[in-house]
């Protein structure tokens, strides 16, 4: 402290020397003393002002000694009259001592405001008062005395440095007019009044959890408020993030999954209370996955970002979207005047949405698949219009995408009838509703049955016998398809065996599903089936469509290979239907052709295609048969065709295996005959 300065402070503070208690002035910047008359020095324990104000006192201060002083300080500048009176221990050469402290503005030569000490007295309090001062003057809760009338009497310095002024009275120093009516209406004494409120207008907003209860102050004996206050702002905004991260999507920001049934039900609620029509718009993005898979998923991403904003400039109020998750959004509009308002968002959707963007510095489009439900008409509740318009959308999506369809209740019910078929093929399966029938195969030049194919037919304990066209698919969704083909496959078998017993050596063929296929345990499922029921997988063959092949993954052929190698014999079903590919030829395990019976009813025109199939099979050593033969016109076609076998009503449809031991015998008296 330059000695100009303490040398004013002298002539200034001359006639403060006759006053005989400790007195002195601490720079708050410099956190030094830079007077005090004889008594301060005593206290002080130093010889003079110089060796005192040489003193660094911000050594022995913690950093919330300082940052309170550094309070102190703006509140003299805002209020050169403030005063206030606390207990402080001070530590004169690291001695601790305890007095009671005056603390005033005191305004220094170059302007910088300082503070004024005045020690009225020293320490007379017990230990417990004298750490109890201190406590309440170190702690950061807020706490504050206030008259009935709600004048501020005592504030510790935590509630002091967030009051707004000195003065501030309770209902000044609450945002929240309705929490202070709150406190003021409690009549019950001895209750404390608790709740988080908004308060501190005067020094910016904050969340303070407030507790305050009726007591009696110890000056005047007069009712007062005890207020203790702690600052949550800091948890509140952690938690809001919280709240609003388990309720948003983190990537567009838009209302998720879990919002829409609050967010969504509230503008329902609304519309629902004025009589309103509103409808739903279930948006999902066609080919989003190819976008994710060529250029990756950070682009994928920018997209999905995208088109959220597109919606939100499109619907203008972001509280009726959501995204659902994946490719999938939501929005909800209306009132609506009328339904072509519906219509007209359609087509605004379809194409904003579809308008190019660059991703990967490529251009980039994606069109919609629009599905809609109608409020009240639908759905009452957001589940079950979205769950409607969710359906629309699939089948908008049938239609053959970037289309748009509204709901109607037909598609509900084919949901619930395919609903129903599936839980009454798990009974018939349970109940063995199911059984399996045999179509013979035929040798085109000798007329001997050569083979079966295993059919499978359901007897519907209401619907009487129905056929495989009409449940296969329900089986295939329902994952029932695994069980009902390990059935067949398992009386292939059994029949297999027995007629082999009879001294018939017949090639058992039966069908494959794709989805089947696809089973991880398909291949040890089989081999055991076949082991366990005695069969020879030599005589066992597999029929699989083309779709299984069009995956052409090194997968498929190691599947097929280990069927092969147990000694399955594999066929293509319905060949020249699909994609017909002459690699499938080459590249698998593949021992037979069934060509598909449309082919053979349209024999005179189908000519070409049907000689082209069975030259190919010669080309590659298969079998041929030809399905679907009902006239002898046909059959003789084939002859000169030369194709191996045959199957169809002329000879004999699919028969019960009774029936079928019945055929065969009557084939080996014709041929002892
Ligand atoms: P598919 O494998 O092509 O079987 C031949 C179908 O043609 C059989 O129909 C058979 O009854 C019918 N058919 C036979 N000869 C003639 C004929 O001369 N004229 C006409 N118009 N049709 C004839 P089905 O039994 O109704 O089976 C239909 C399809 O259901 C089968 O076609 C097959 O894809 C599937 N399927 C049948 N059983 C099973 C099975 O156990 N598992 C699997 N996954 N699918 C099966
Ligand atoms: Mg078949
Ligand atoms: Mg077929």
């Amino acid at each position: 402290m330059p000695h100009t300065t303490v040398a004013t402070l002298e002539k200034r503070l001359a006639e403060l020397k006759r006053v005989h208690q400790p007195l002195w002035v601490y720079d708050i910047d410099e956190a030094c003393i830079v007077w005090a008359n004889a008594e301060g020095l005593d206290l002080w324990q130093s010889e003079s002002v110089q060796e005192l104000s040489a003193r660094d006192l911000s050594k022995d201060m913690t950093q919330v000694v300082t940052r309170r002083l550094q309070q102190y300080q703006q509140d003299f500048v805002r209020d050169e009259s403030a005063r206030f009176t606390e207990y402080w221990t001070v530590y004169p050469n690291g001695v601790p001592q305890s007095v009671e402290l005056l603390f005033s503005a005191f305004e220094l030569d170059d302007g910088r405001m300082s503070m004024f000490c005045e020690a009225q007295g020293f320490q007379k309090l017990s230990n417990d008062a004298l750490r109890s001062s201190q406590a309440l003057l170190h702690t950061s809760v807020m706490i504050s005395l206030y008259s009935d009338q709600g004048e501020p009497l005592y504030r510790n310095p935590a509630a002091r440095a967030s009051a707004g002024s000195n003065g501030e009275r309770l209902h000044e120093h609450m945002v929240d007019a309705s929490a202070m009516q709150r406190i003021l209406g409690s009549s019950e004494p001895e209750v404390d009044f608790v709740a988080r409120v908004h308060v501190g207008e005067g020094k910016g907003k904050r969340w303070h959890d407030i507790s305050a209860r009726r007591c009696l102050d110890a000056v005047s004996g007069e009712s007062a408020w005890l207020v203790s206050e702690v600052d949550v702002s800091q948890l509140k905004a952690t938690q809001e993030r919280a709240n609003f991260l388990a309720e948003h999507d983190t990537l567009t920001g838009l209302p998720n999954r879990n919002h829409v049934s609050v967010v969504l039900e509230q503008r329902l609620a609304q519309m629902s209370a004025r009589a309103q029509q509103g409808a739903l718009i279930f948006i999902d993005l066609d080919h989003f996955k190819d976008i994710n898979d060529s250029l990756g998923h950070e682009a994928g991403d920018k997209l999905l970002v995208e088109i959220a904003d597109r919606l939100r400039r499109l619907v203008g109020d972001k509280d009726s979207i959501a995204r659902l998750g994946g490719d999938e959004f939501l929005v909800l509009i209306g009132p609506l005047a009328d339904e072509d308002v519906v219509d007209k968002r359609i087509r605004e959707l379809k194409q904003h949405l579809a308008e190019p963007m660059t991703l990967q510095g490529r251009s980039v489009r994606v069109t919609p698949s629009i599905g809609v439900s109608l409020f009240p008409a639908d759905g009452e509740n957001i589940d079950e219009l979205m769950s409607r318009a969710d359906l629309a959308m699939y089948h908008a999506k049938d239609l053959g995408r970037n289309e748009a369809a509204y709901f109607t209740r037909e598609m509900s019910e084919a949901v619930d009838s395919r609903i129903n078929l599936e839980s009454e093929l798990m009974v018939g399966l349970n109940e063995e509703q199911f059984s399996v029938c045999f179509q013979p195969r035929i040798d085109v030049q000798s007329g001997e049955i050569r083979g079966a194919e295993a059919l499978v037919r359901w007897q519907h304990p209401v619907r009487g016998l129905v056929n495989p066209a009409d449940f296969i698919p329900a089986c295939e969704d329902s994952g029932l398809i695994g069980k009902l083909g390990r059935f067949v496959l398992t009386q292939a078998v059994i029949a297999q065996r027995v007629w082999a017993e009879r001294g018939h050596t017949l090639k058992i063929s039966v069908n494959l599903s794709a989805v089947q296929f696809a089973e991880n345990t398909l291949v040890e499922d089989f081999m055991r089936i076949v082991d366990d029921n005695g069969g020879d997988p030599h005589f066992l063959e597999l029929e699989i469509t083309e779709s299984v092949l069009m995956g052409n993954d090194q997968a498929t052929i190691g599947k097929l290979q280990a069927l092969v190698d147990y000694g399955f014999h594999i066929a293509i079903d319905d060949f020249g239907t699909g994609y017909s590919n002459l690699s499938y030829l080459h590249r698998y395990p593949i021992s037979c052709l069934k060509i598909d019976r449309s082919f053979i009813a349209q024999i005179e025109t189908a000519q070409p295609i049907i000689e082209l199939i069975i030259s190919m099979a010669r080309l590659f050593d298969l079998d041929v048969v030809a399905e679907g033969v009902e006239t002898a016109e046909q059959l003789q076609a084939l002859k000169a065709y030369d194709c191996q076998e045959y199957q169809g009503f002329y000879y004999a449809g699919a028969v019960a295996p009774d029936a079928f031991t019945a055929l065969l015998d009557r084939g080996s008296d014709e041929a002892a005959a």
